[in-house]
């Protein structure tokens, strides 16, 4: 009876919960995904920031997310759309050559679809969907025609366009558009650009402008409020990598370990890409003993952790600055900080914080992976993932729609369950062996019913 009872009430919860997420998925999922590039996981522990803790205190917060190596803006971008390592989806730096075409990408020249067909971005999938439409207010890719098709609004780059400007298109985007859009993309280049050129260390000048993105998402909280889309629409923070100190004194001149007409250098640091124009093996042997701060591995040694390998757009050397070193040719410039580096340094990592009604209220985990935000996105839209390299259960504690089932949490209270037995146990135990003392006569009758309770 009792197990038919517990069945009962565990039917009609499902069934409650079952209710109640309907009610609130009543309206087409819409979401807009935000990256301020270069936020450094833990200047939110170091900085004030209002405005972004009260989005917090509302919704969720990871606090360290696990970039894809190497750590820079257009491979991370394309990771946190794709759910893919950079080896997969093709985007393996900022400056990339491919020898077979002889094409070449950079940050000032990325519009050629041939680097970007190699994944299907999120907002490409979404458009495919019958009466759906994607929108950017800028993110690396969204004004390159993927598999033929961009968002149906998005905005071609200029990092001269104001945070304002891009603001007020997305929203007006995701509020009056038709085929509503239900996915949506903002990006803003700061505070990448001001770490860069002070170095994340010049606390003066962090703050300020620390203190000014945090009014930028007051901004943006506050304009969502007066479209009334506040309530309904979820919303990502995040970002694509964090930032590191750098100094002139932490240099490594490459031009000193090897004449420079052996070698082309397709991308520099902290991760050079070196196409040798000689015998791969005389350029490794002189550019292993350049530096003890750099390591340098020819393309099949790069370690598996990196998931940088099984790609033909990445060079047959790469060499990885230790943290905080520079790589420069004779004439090329330092800055103050940088990024680029290993991605299992905290300094590299970015945060993400999200809100709205597919997401849980005042929750913090520590840690997920750049490419588990995908999965996570897929979900939350009610779109079928590509296969991707993400884990969607990494992300389940912050959805409310799913059962979050906490390993170390669920540990943690088998033990204290077992420990809180164990003492209850103990006490009758000791209760029991302290009655007879104090009357002697019942002692035997006790002892007999001693046994029953241990062994029932
Ligand atoms: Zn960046």
């Amino acid at each position: 009876v009792f197990v038919m009872k517990l069945l009962v009430i565990l039917l009609f919860l499902g069934l409650l919960s079952g209710c109640r997420g309907n009610s609130s998925y009543s309206l087409t999922p819409q979401l807009l995904l935000v990256s301020f590039d270069g936020f450094r996981a833990d200047y939110l522990q170091n900085y004030d920031f209002p405005h972004l803790q009260n989005f917090i205190k509302e919704g969720v917060l990871v606090e360290h997310v696990t970039n894809v190596f190497i750590t820079k803006t257009f491979p991370n971008h394309y990771s946190i759309v794709t759910g893919l390592y950079e080896e997969s989806h093709g985007i393996v730096a900022n400056s990339m050559y491919d020898e077979v075409t002889k094409k070449h990408f950079s940050e000032t020249n990325d519009k050629d679809p041939f680097w970007w067909d190699g994944a299907v971005p999120i907002w490409v999938t979404n458009q495919l969907q019958e009466n759906r439409s994607s929108a950017a207010a800028m993110w690396p890719g969204t004004d390159v025609p993927i598999h033929n098709t961009t968002p149906s609004y998005f905005m071609n780059y200029s990092s001269s366009v104001p945070f304002e400007e891009r603001l007020n298109n997305v929203t007006e985007w995701l509020s009056s558009s038709n085929p509503p859009v239900t996915f949506a993309t903002l990006y803003w280049e700061e505070p990448d650009a001001s770490g860069h050129r002070y170095g994340p260390e010049d606390k003066g000048n962090m703050s300020r402008v620390l203190k000014e993105i945090d009014g930028l998402v007051g901004d943006l909280v506050q304009r969502l409020k007066v479209l009334g889309l506040w309530e309904n629409l979820n919303v990502i923070i995040t970002s694509d990598h964090g930032m590191t100190q750098c100094s002139e004194n932490r240099l490594i001149h490459l031009d000193s370990c090897l004449d420079h007409s052996n070698y082309t250098v397709i991308d520099l640091t902290p991760v050079a890409a070196i196409l040798p124009k000689i015998n791969v093996t005389e350029v490794y042997d002189k550019l292993k003993h350049c530096s003890p701060h750099m390591t340098v591995y020819l393309k099949e040694e790069i370690p598996d952790r990196f998931h940088y390998q099984h790609n033909d757009r990445i060079q047959p050397i790469i060499l990885v600055a230790d943290e905080g070193w520079t790589i420069v040719l004779n004439k090329s410039s330092l800055k103050l900080g940088d990024h680029g580096y290993d991605n299992s340094l905290p300094t590299m990592h970015p945060f993400l914080a999200a809100h709205g009604p597919a997401f849980r209220r005042g929750y913090k985990q520590s840690t997920m992976n750049t490419v588990d935000i995908y999965p996570m996105m897929c979900h939350i839209l009610g779109l079928k993932p590509h296969p991707n390299n993400g884990t969607f259960s990494h992300t389940k504690c912050l959805l409310v729609d799913q059962w979050c089932i906490n390993l170390p949490e669920v540990i943690g209270i088998v033990v204290s369950a077992l420990l809180l037995l164990t003492l209850l146990t103990g006490l009758m135990i000791f209760m029991q062996n302290r009655t007879p003392a104090s009357r002697p006569f019942s002692r035997l009758q006790l002892q007999e019913d001693d046994d029953d309770p241990l062994i029932g």
